[in-house]
């Protein structure tokens, strides 16, 4: 008897389809067996294989009849053919809009269901771990606070398909609205990444009966991270009686590929679970176990005889065959800027089922604000409802508490480690004689990274032992460093500079390091060996006594605060090395800024408790640390009342036309602002949505928010009040747009 199998997602590329690998498993079990390749776009390059018998080429979706194409597949399915999907979506479309069937050879959809990313409930019982995600419909506040928890390692996927690294704020707003639009969907989540090893558990069943399981291990990946070489095992025990228990409890019928990441430990952290066989499932067959065969088997009550075990590894070629005469390769569409007809682009058209299958979740229309700055906005209102826009308010209350929590952290926790801990609050982050002067009443240092910086501090009431001098070009516009005796502690940013001060008399002396693995431009890079023995070298010519002060600064709000503690206890280590080698007392170690408001609040305060003990058990002769931290202590005490000069209605959405702009705000694409909005008498804190704001500028980047729900009341002249513009946002602002130019 000749048995005939649909097996539909044909296409083999870079990013393949699994029909050619499952075509290929049944050709070699079943040599007479008929199979017909289905696809959705002549695109399909599987089309033209010769392991085919034949080809069915369907409509797009975006124009195909959903319910005729599932009358025609349940008539094929009742002559008694087979279907095998390998397209994620098709597979479930078919498991929701067909009647189960002997011959359909899917999951159910409550099967589906349970497999869905990024939790997989299905998986629950599995020793696999959920890598650490945040829905992308939460505020962008909480998912930017994700996101530098995690060092901007973060992955966003789409529910289905695709997954981009996003490495910074701007990046993840741009991925975030092209694979939303694309998709058809809001359902994507930021997921953090995981090192190690890439492995799947890959399976097969029929009605519940697990038929067979094995352990594919990555070899070599193509640069998306799709499999090129792999190696095979049997799933050992209890791993495999785990896979069929849960096999039986879904229900399942079809292949299913789990995917995992085996971190340095050997710790399996599952990503996707895949309702149907892998592309490279014609490997598993090399490997002696042939899935989509023994699912036919068992399907169709028609044995096959098994191939002999020759190997357990398996890679991929690339080689050519014919185009068929029937379907000749499509014509030349127009070049686009990103090049025409990639073979990367997938022809088999998921994107538009997706679109079709998929409605929208509600964004989370509420935002948040802590109750102080609320509280400092209420306080304000007279005068940001009257004011001229935009216009910048200091919040003095939030100012105030922010201040006081690193003073009293750093008062307390001297007393407790019996050391001196000392806060420098940052000029450049903001030079208003207002924060230098509060620094000054809060018993703070300042650090300034120029001369002009310094004599601010000055007129500000602070001594010039009250400042510390760091960052590349610290004498200019005097280029005097003879200064440099004067002043708390002095960072030479390289070995050039440390050398300018031999002779000095300086009583102690400070260098910037640059740890090894850090990108930065500054500091002294000691990972690099000959610049580490011309730094110890240096070192040595100061005279005995000079004492060594050691300064790193590394931004977690970039790096991350799990990575910023690796790095740090790592700094303390080169710090215990340099005071051997260079036989000089390290008596001081200042870790810079680059703190998150929030993070600071929710992990540096915490850590510094454990950061004082690591740096006092390894340096003997510690006596002070100092923390210099800026956009932690001024960020979040400021706001920028604007106003709406145009709303424009676009159907569903709303661009509204504020008088501010990337000007005002320059750190936007750096970092979110919550927002709140004054409109029909009523102060309201924005969530999410589908509105934007504009900028005044005339500049295609002048976007101040990609999405944001506003109120049914919304009028012009209604204002809109963005909160976190201090710091940067107004230290860094200039001028644009307004007939005037800087001299
Ligand atoms: C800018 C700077 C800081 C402050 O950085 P923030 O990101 O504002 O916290 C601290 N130390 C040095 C040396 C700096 O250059």
């Amino acid at each position: 008897m000749r048995v005939r199998v649909y097996i539909s997602g044909v296409h083999s590329g870079p990013n393949p389809s699994s029909g050619v690998g499952i075509a290929r498993s049944l050709r070699e079990a079943y040599p007479n067996s008929e199979l017909i390749a289905v696809d959705y776009s002549n695109s399909s390059s599987g089309i033209h294989f010769d392991v085919f018998n034949d080809v069915w080429i369907n409509p797009s979706w975006d124009h195909i009849e959903l319910q005729k194409h599932a009358q025609t597949i349940e008539q094929l399915l009742d002559r008694g053919d087979y279907w095998l999907s390998s397209l994620d979506l098709e597979t479930v479309w078919l498991a929701n809009s067909l009647k189960s069937h002997k011959n359909l050879l899917v999951p159910p959809s409550l099967a589906i269901a349970q497999t869905s990313k990024p939790i997989i409930p299905a998986s629950d019982s599995l020793p696999f771990n959920v890598p650490p995600f945040i829905s992308a419909t939460e505020s962008d506040w909480d998912i930017a606070s994700f996101c530098r928890k995690h060092g901007w390692n973060v992955w966003l996927k789409g529910p289905n398909y695709e997954a981009f690294k996003v490495e910074s704020w701007q990046k993840f707003q741009v991925i975030r609205d092209e694979l939303s639009t694309r998709w058809g969907t809001n359902e994507l989540f930021l997921q953090a990444h995981i090192s190690g090893h890439e492995e799947s558990v890959t399976l097969v069943a029929y009605q519940g009966n697990l038929l067979d399981c094995v352990l594919m291990s990555k070899k070599v990946l193509t640069d998306i991270g799709k499999t090129w070489s792999a190696s095979i095992q049997p799933t050992n025990e209890p791993l495999t009686s785990a896979v069929k228990e849960i096999v039986s409890g879904l229900g399942w019928t079809g292949g299913a590929e789990i995917e995992v990441v085996r971190d340095t430990q050997g710790r399996c952290w599952i990503i996707d679970w895949n309702p149907r066989f892998p592309a490279w499932i014609y490997g598993a067959t090399i490997a002696g176990s042939n899935m989509p065969a023994t699912l036919l088997e068992v399907a169709s009550a028609i044995p096959y005889s098994r191939r002999k075990l020759t190997t357990l590894e398996f890679t991929r070629i690339v080689y050519e065959i014919p185009v068929l005469k029937s379907f000749p390769l499509p014509a030349l569409p127009e070049p686009t800027p990103k090049g025409y007809n990639l073979v990367s682009k997938h022809p088999s058209g998921m994107s538009s089922l997706s679109a079709k299958l998929n409605r929208p979740l509600p964004h989370s229309q509420i935002g948040s604000l802590p109750k102080g700055i609320l509280a400092g906005i209420r306080e304000e209102a007279q005068f940001w409802q009257s004011c001229h826009t935009p216009s910048r308010i200091i919040l003095r209350q939030v100012q105030k508490k922010q201040f006081e929590q690193f003073a009293t952290l750093a008062e307390s926790l001297s007393i407790t480690h019996d050391i001196t801990i000392n806060v420098a609050y940052s000029v450049k982050t903001d030079p208003s004689e207002l924060f230098i002067s509060e620094a000054l009443q809060h018993g703070m240092l300042v650090e300034a990274i120029s001369l002009m910086e310094a004599q601010k501090a000055v007129a500000c009431g602070y001594e010039k032992h009250g400042i510390v001098m760091n960052g590349p070009a610290k004498w200019w516009p005097q280029n005097q460093n003879d200064l440099a005796c004067d002043f708390k502690v002095v960072f030479a940013d390289s070995v050039e500079e440390l050398q300018s001060y031999i002779g000095l008399n300086v009583k102690r002396i400070g260098i910037r390091l640059r740890p090894p693995f850090v990108i930065s431009r500054f500091g002294i890079p000691i990972g690099q060996y000959d610049v580490f023995q011309s730094l110890v070298h240096t070192l040595k010519e100061f005279p005995n006594e000079t004492e060594l002060a050691i300064h790193m600064h590394i931004a977690s709000s970039i790096y991350g605060v799990k990575n910023w503690d690796y790095i740090f206890k790592d700094f303390v280590s080169w710090c215990a090395s340099l005071e051997h080698l260079a036989k000089m007392k390290v008596t001081l170690i200042d870790l810079g800024g680059g703190w998150f408001p929030d993070d600071a609040d929710m992990f540096l305060f915490e850590a510094l408790n454990e950061y004082t003990q690591v740096a006092k058990a390894q340096l003997e002769q510690l006596r002070e640390i100092i923390i210099e931290p800026g956009k932690a202590l001024v960020q979040s005490c400021m706001i920028l009342v604007t106003s709406i000069l145009e709303i424009r209605n676009l159907g569903d959405t709303r661009d509204v036309v504020i008088d501010s702009s990337i000007a005002e705000l320059p750190m936007v694409k750096y970092q979110p602002h919550r927002l709140l909005i004054w409109s029909n008498n009523k102060l309201q804190i924005l969530g999410r949505g589908v509105d934007r704001i504009l900028g005044r500028l005339c500049m295609e980047d002048d976007i101040l928010s990609f999405g944001v729900g506003f109120p049914a009341t919304l009028k012009t002249g209604d204002r809109i009040i963005i909160c976190d513009a201090g710091a940067y946002d107004r230290s860094m602002s200039y001028e644009f747009g307004t007939g005037k130019i800087q001299s």
